[in-house]
């Protein structure tokens, strides 16, 4: 039987059968404009391989997961609320690709969960890649625990990832280098992947609707930050180089009015940083704020921590 999950009607009347309400607290405002999901599908399945499987955070009712259905090979679909899985089994039960998993995404081994439910698609040279309308409450966690997820020597085994979240925060993620939207987790994200904001979608298009307007970004993971300049060409030396950058970035967003200069002096000696900028080609009185993730690379190759030898980008 087919289920219309974008009508308010429908989904209702499912949840009053399975006694769920929405759950503010699990950030549930559910699509109910099915142009939006729908766009959202083509949008990922245009950046997957074949075949292509697809892991879905938050399926809720169901609006979304229908279409993922009908563009990808394989949808495993985890949702934490243990009153939506019965509803879903129902909504979805005629879709033989389709597989639901209780549980918390931001505790799940994700690597070993592509392993478990995609490693015969990946091995028959498929991709995979993660697609979500987001409960705000934890957009920066989802997006980092995924970054952090695989090791930095080498690309994340992830086509895409496709989210909605907040227009601001979309703004955030996809901005340039010296913009006002610019900051840490825009640089940090930098280092693994390139992120489009594809189009906005205004609070009509749910239930309940959201306070905010939403967009939905593209995330195209890139190779790597072994891509950038400075980047050790040895593999068993990129974590290292990988924490380097990260605490950069870290210290000169805490910092963000100071100068670089100033914001690194916990950690690094005046001269060092002067002496590091000048090299990597940069003004002595520059803001963190001004250098894209390359940069911070690039920085980094010339400042090595107190205990460390390796000056020069190789
Ligand atoms: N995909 C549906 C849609 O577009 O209509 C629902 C999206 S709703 C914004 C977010 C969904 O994520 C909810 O169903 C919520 O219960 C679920 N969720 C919240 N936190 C989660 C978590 N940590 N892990 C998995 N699912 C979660």
């Amino acid at each position: 039987m087919y289920y219309d999950l974008c009508n308010m009607r429908t989904v209702r009347e499912l949840m009053e059968k399975y006694s769920v309400g929405t759950k503010k607290s699990f950030g549930q405002n559910f699509l109910i404009n099915p142009s939006v999901p729908e766009r959202i599908a083509r949008e990922a399945v245009s950046r997957a391989g074949s075949p292509c499987g697809v892991i879905e955070i938050g399926p809720g009712a169901g609006a979304l997961t229908q279409f993922l259905a009908q563009e990808f090979d394989r949808v495993v679909a985890v949702e934490l609320d243990r009153g939506l899985i019965p509803l879903l089994g129902e909504v979805l039960g005629e879709y033989r690709n389709v597989t639901v998993v209780e549980g918390d995404f931001l505790k799940t081994d994700l690597p070993a969960f592509i392993s478990d439910h995609f490693s015969d698609l990946i091995r028959g040279g498929g991709t995979v890649g993660i697609c979500a309308n987001l409960p705000y409450y934890i957009t920066s966690p989802v997006i980092m625990k995924i970054m952090e997820s695989f090791d930095p020597a080498g690309p994340m085994p992830l086509a895409f990832m496709t989210f909605m979240v907040q227009t601001e925060v979309a703004r955030r993620l996809a901005a340039k280098a010296g913009s006002p939207d610019y900051g840490a987790i825009t640089a940090s994200i930098a280092l693994r992947a390139d992120v489009e904001k594809l189009f906005d979608v205004s609070p009509g298009n749910f239930m309940p609707p959201p306070k905010v307007t939403s967009s939905v970004v593209m995330f195209r993971p890139h190779e790597g930050i072994r891509k950038f300049p400075g980047a050790p060409g040895s593999p068993d030396r990129i974590s290292e180089f990988d924490g380097r950058v990260r605490e950069l970035i870290s210290l000169a967003f805490g910092m963000r009015r100071k100068t670089l200069v100033n914001a690194l002096l916990s950690k690094y000696a005046r001269e060092d940083v002067t002496d590091a900028l000048e090299k990597a080609g940069f003004r002595p009185d520059i803001r963190g704020e001004k250098l894209s993730a390359a940069d911070f690379c690039m920085l980094a190759s010339y400042l090595s921590g107190p205990e460390k030898t390796d000056k020069r980008p190789e």
